[in-house]
Order: C-alpha cells, then structure tokens, then sequence
C-alpha cells in the first residue's frame, strides 16, 4: 500500500493547437519516482509507444522550483520528489482520431488514460483524483464518480486507463436500460433520430443483461462515446463505457445502421466478455509490453458472434437478414487462403503481429480470430443445441463463464478452456474445441448446418457487367486485388491459391495491358467481365519500371455469399431449435 497521493489535472486552454497540458501532483513521498508511459491500450492489441506524442516534460517542487528529469528508456521519466512532493508537467500531442487515441481541436478534445498520464512506478493503487479542466462553455463527460469539488475520482491506474473522457459543447442524453443509468454523449453533426437510437440500444441492452443473466452489480453508470466522423472507425470497449467512431452518414440507410447496431452490440457484450469475463493476462495490466494470449478467440469471437444475434433477437435485423449475414461470413472466412497457415489459438497469440499489422500478405498468412473465432462459435453452438436435443446453447456457457467470474473475479487460463465450456453445457467438447479452435483444418459448415435443417448454397452477387443471359454467373478471377493509384491500376494483394501467383504476379506491379489492349484507370473488373474462365490470356505489367509480360489461365471466382435456407421437411424438433437459435423462424 503507498501512503502517496496523486492528482492529475488536464488542461486544454489551446485546444485548436492539439496539445494536452498535464500536471501529475505527487504528495506523500519523498525519493525518486519514475514515470512510465503506457505503450498500448487494452481493447486493441499493437504496442504504438504513446510516450512519442509526450513533449516538454518538466519536473517541479510544489512551490514552483525546477527539479532535474532525466529519461531511462522511451518511455520512462525519473524525477527526485522533495519532501514536500513532486509536480511533474508535460503535454500531450492529440491529433489522431480513433477510439483507441486522443484528438483535439478547436470542437473538442478526446483523451484515453492510456495516451496522456503517465504510471508512477510503485504507486499505481488509488485512489486518484483526476481534475479535467475544460474550456469556457464546455463540459467533460466520463465514466468515473465525482468528489465534492467536481474531480474524478479512479480506484487505480487501471481505473483511469480504462476510463475515456469526452471534453466538449455536447449535451448528455440521459436514459435507463436494464435499471441502469445510461448516458450517449455523440460529437459531430450528421444525426437527427437520437430517440430511436436510444429506443434500439436500450432493446440491445436489455437483450444481453437477460443472456448473461444480470448485469455486473457494479455497473451504476454507463456512456457512449459516440464520434460521428467521415468513415467507419470501429469500436473500444471499457469497463463502464464505449467510445465508437462511426460513419456520420450511418444513421440514415439501412445497412448502415444496421452496423451501428451490431457495433454497439458488440461493444456493449464486452462489458461482460473481456472487460470482466476475461483471459489471463487481459487484467491487470501490464501496460508496457505484449500480453500474450491463445484466447483472443474467445474475447473476440465469441463476441462477434453475438454482436449480429444479439440484434436480430431484439428484432432489429430480421432472422431472413440474419441468414444472410451469416452467408456473408462464411464466404469470407473461405476466401482467406491464410484461414490454413493458422489456427484461432495461433491467431489470438500473435495479433501483435499479424492482425493489427496487416500488409498485403495478411490475406495470405493469416485469419481473423473476430470471423474465424466467430464462425468456430457458431459451429459450437449447433453442435451443443442439437447433442442437447436443444435443451442446452452457447448461452449456456456465457451464462456460466459470468456466474464463475462473478464469484470468484478469476481470469481465464487457456489449461480451463475445455473443461469450463464443457461442464457449463454438460458434454465433453474437447473434439469439437481441438478441432475448430486449435487446428487450422476448415469449420464444416454443410455438414452442421444440414443436420440443423439448414441448407447452405454458395452463390455470386452480380457486380459485373456480363450478357444478360449470364447474369450471376461467376466472372473470371485473377486472384489478386488491385488499387488505382494516380490512374495506375497496381497489385495489392497476390492470393497464394490463385492464377496471379501462379503466373509469378507480384504485390506492387502495374498492371497495364490484357491481351495487348491497356485497362482503363479503375476499369480490371469490367475487362475481367468480357473474358472467360479458363482462358489463357497475356498480361503486360511494369515491375520497378520494367515492362514484362506474363502468361495467365483466368480461374474461376470464389462464392462471395451463401444462401442460408430452412429445408423444407423440417420436424418440429427442428423449427423449434431455429426459432430460439435466432428468437423467431425467418419467413421464407
Ligand atoms: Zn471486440
């Protein structure tokens, strides 16, 4: 226990120069201190070393003396504390709009803990207080108690870490869900029905607080943090909050705000899975390297697969939608030659490397533990509702995995996997977790969605321009993907199964010709459309600014969706199964 007490106060008195001001106020001991800055924050796995944007460190006696600071590393600073304290000063560069970094301008300023303060090496235990100091005319929003004189106040450093704050002119709208209080803060213009939003959030809310079979006792406060922005930017979640960068525009078509549900779905069910519910490792944290684990699967996947189901028994994406979307992943998963190179275990472990630094061989290297560990789900799912005659569903071992964490605050160790999942729905699912989870082999969609009563037919969507009568026939396929740079139509992607690696085509090549005749700026697809699978065709190509030419037989493109339908002789056993697997039968 440290006898310290420690303030942190920031300031934006400039916001329009992107700069936090940060005072770190240490009172209570003498001696050196060390100041580290976190290298990553939890929710979103690449060390980015936030201690880059940190600028003007100063160390200072609380009357105001220059004390030294020296560094020991890249992101540890070291001051001597008087006997009277240590206030050390710095600011923090914010001009990276995202959910998992810190953006200021002249509109607002947005910091997670992770970014700006630093640890006190030793001291990390609470409480502390932390004064934010807005603006004339702004207010902060945040999920932390407030003491008597308007400061935060955070139980521990992972407390603040986990404790995003949104600084601005904006209003919070106030709701209850589950009994809880709920507050949405959005930021940017482009949305108008902030009643229906609340109204549908409120019906995810409640929908998980039922699965899970309560909401965490503790939870008394709850934000959205909502960036309306340009483009998609994804989600974070926290203990009591979630901040998500969403498409402005979203709100207003139907695919869009189908997203936005799932995405606050998927944030919202982490309250429980990862946030409470998690991995070894994922809690405490040690914020200054890698937490290594094979479980990201479950934090993620599991999630993932519930984030559209979640919805869709809520009744914001109909069960024929809901097919679809399952359609959708499963095409997506099987197009991903890397889906063989490794196993959801080998993917949670090396997300550091491989997920979130993705380049053009990711295709090819690697599988996303989010559709891979959500697909591997959903193959539990069937297989534990039909072994159990459908007395018994994953639900069961979310149900279980939150009694367990409520109980005991234990994380998960990956030795616990098999028998914790097991035991929850009462049948050994050791086969099925070696076999879908830990094996890189392919999920067995058709043989377990048949004997659900499902049938699955793979299918194009018909995106390119073809003779009429040929319409949803597959177009011809390269196996690479390519983007037009400057008017240059170059080579991201070379899939290791396709024609194009094949025929020695290499990420970074222009591609100039088929067959003699040049592709227009944007114009591969089109072209691609006019030939045949099958055919033999000449590709001219400028590699470093030497033309080449390559010979190329055009394979045929993968299904990019699969129909999902109810077979017709369904039993009642069956319907009944469907109708709670997605709470309703879809109408065709
Ligand atoms: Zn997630």
């Amino acid at each position: 226990m440290s006898s310290a007490q420690i303030r942190y106060t920031i300031a934006m008195p400039a916001p329009e120069t992107h700069r936090f001001q940060v005072t770190i106020s240490v009172r209570g001991v003498t001696g050196e201190l060390r100041f580290r800055m976190p290298a990553w924050t939890p929710g979103s796995y690449l060390v980015r070393e936030f201690s880059r944007h940190v600028e003007d460190v100063r160390a200072l006696s609380p009357s105001g003396q220059e004390l030294p600071v020296h560094k020991t590393d890249k992101a540890c600073w070291v001051a001597e504390a008087t006997d009277e304290g240590l206030d050390l000063r710095y600011e923090v560069y914010a001009h990276d709009l995202t959910v998992r970094t810190s953006h200021m301008d002249g509109s607002h300023g947005f910091f997670n803990g992770t970014n700006v303060f630093f640890r006190v090496e030793g001291h990390e235990q609470g409480p502390f207080q932390l004064d934010v100091q807005v603006p004339e005319g702004w207010i902060s929003s945040a999920a932390l108690p407030r003491d008597a004189d308007g400061a935060y106040i955070a139980a521990d450093f992972d407390e603040l870490a986990d404790s995003p704050v949104e600084c601005g002119t904006h209003e919070e709208i106030h709701f209850m869900a589950g009994g809880i209080p709920h507050r949405y803060v959005f930021w940017g213009s482009g949305h108008e029905d902030m009643d229906t939003v609340v109204a549908d959030t409120t019906k995810l809310i409640e929908t998980e607080i039922e699965l899970f079979g309560g909401a965490p006792p503790e939870l008394d406060d709850y934000l959205f943090i909502c960036h309306m922005q340009e483009k998609w930017n994804g989600g974070l979640e926290h203990k009591k909050s979630q901040v998500l960068g969403v498409d402005r525009l979203c709100f207003r078509d139907i695919r869009g705000y189908e997203r936005y549900t799932s995405l606050v779905a998927h944030e919202y069910f982490h309250t429980w899975n990862v946030k409470r519910i998690r991995a070894e490792g994922l809690g405490p944290f040690d914020y200054d390297q890698e937490a290594y684990t094979p479980l990201l699967w479950m934090m993620e996947g599991i999630t993932s697969y519930y984030d559209t189901l979640i919805p869709t028994r809520a009744g914001l994406i109909t069960q024929e939608r809901y097919l679809e979307i399952l359609g959708d992943r499963i095409a997506t998963l099987r197009a991903i030659p890397g889906r063989r190179m490794q196993s959801l275990e080998e993917s949670s472990f090396d997300a550091w490397i491989k997920l979130y630094r993705r380049d053009e061989n990711s295709v090819n290297s690697s599988v996303s533990y989010y559709l891979k560990g959500a697909m591997a789900v959903f193959m539990l799912d069937l297989h534990i509702r039909m072994e159990s005659g459908g007395a018994r569903s994953f639900d069961d071992i979310l149900r279980a995995l939150w009694a367990r964490q409520r109980d005991t605050d234990k994380a998960i160790e990956p030795r616990e996997v098999n028998q914790l999942l097991s035991e929850a729905v009462g049948m050994d699912l050791t086969d099925q977790i070696d076999a879908w989870v830990r094996s890189r082999d392919d999920l067995p969609f058709e043989t377990m969605m048949e004997r659900f009563g499902l049938s699955i037919t793979g299918k194009h969507k018909d995106t390119y321009t073809r003779p009429k009568e040929e319409r949803g026939a597959p177009a011809p396929w390269m196996g690479i993907s390519s983007r037009t740079v400057r008017g240059l139509t170059i080579v991201h992607e070379v899939r290791r199964d396709g024609p194009g690696h094949e025929a020695d085509i290499a990420s970074g090549d222009e591609l100039i010709a088929i067959d003699g005749l040049r592709i227009e700026p944007g114009g591969l697809s089109k072209r691609l459309a006019l030939l045949e699978a099958g055919q033999t065709v000449s590709l001219t190509l400028s590699r470093r600014h030497e033309l080449m030419e390559r010979e190329m037989t055009l394979g045929t493109r993968p299904h990019d969706g699969y129909a999902i339908t109810l077979n017709e002789d369904l039993n009642e056993d069956q319907r009944a199964a469907i109708g709670s697997w997605l709470g309703g039968l879809p109408e065709s």
